[in-house]
């Protein structure tokens, strides 16, 4: 099989930063963040009205009241399914489902994932729909997750699945 070019950086960053987990393909990380909610326009803070109807709608319930009663995404619990039903709520269209993608973050693995103390967890893994977290082997060591940004939707689901609360989303700036 023709090796793929992204697979094939995927590959080569691990090899040479093994404690590297995400790879950004020459996009830049942006400092943690507490998203607003997906599909936010550029003109979210003029045109929201904090009403909260977008919190409301999400099944989920992982949109919050925030900073300044703005609505932001709380992974601590649940993931989104990008179901759309707050873009739908948001009538001042601060939010607009013709965005896409929905919004530019991704998972980020820190050094308190069990992995680096030596135990075996391959939860976050499991959870990720996307296959946008894949496992390096070391001999002799327990396999470390790495996250692909390019795959990752920042969804969250691994966030609230990993058991020691070593993920976090951060925001891409393109
Ligand atoms: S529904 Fe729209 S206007 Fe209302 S809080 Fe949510 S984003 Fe803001
Ligand atoms: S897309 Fe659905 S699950 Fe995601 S934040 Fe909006 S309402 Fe919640
Ligand atoms: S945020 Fe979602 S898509 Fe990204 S690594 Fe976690 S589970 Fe996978």
């Amino acid at each position: 099989m023709r090796p793929n070019l992204k697979n094939l950086l995927f590959g080569l960053a691990a090899v040479v930063d093994p404690s590297r987990r995400n790879l950004l393909f020459g996009r830049r990380p942006q400092t943690p963040t507490a998203p607003r909610p997906p599909w936010a326009t550029a003109r979210f803070l003029d045109r929201c009205t904090r009403c909260g109807d977008c919190a409301t709608a999400c099944p989920t319930q992982i949109i919050k009241v925030g900073e300044a009663g703005f609505p932001m995404v709380d992974f601590a619990q649940a993931e989104c399914t990008f179901c759309g039903d707050c873009a739908r709520a948001c009538t001042p269209l601060a939010l607009d489902q013709s965005i896409s993608p929905p919004w530019k973050i991704y998972a980020e693995i820190n050094a308190s994932c069990l992995a680096d103390r030596g135990v075996e967890c391959r939860i976050c893994g499991e959870v990720c729909d996307e296959q946008a977290i894949r496992f390096q082997l070391a001999v002799g060591k327990v396999a470390h997750p790495l996250v692909n940004a390019e795959q990752c939707t920042g969804c969250g689901a691994c966030v609230s699945a990993c058991p020691s609360q070593s993920i976090r989303l951060l925001e891409l700036i393109s």
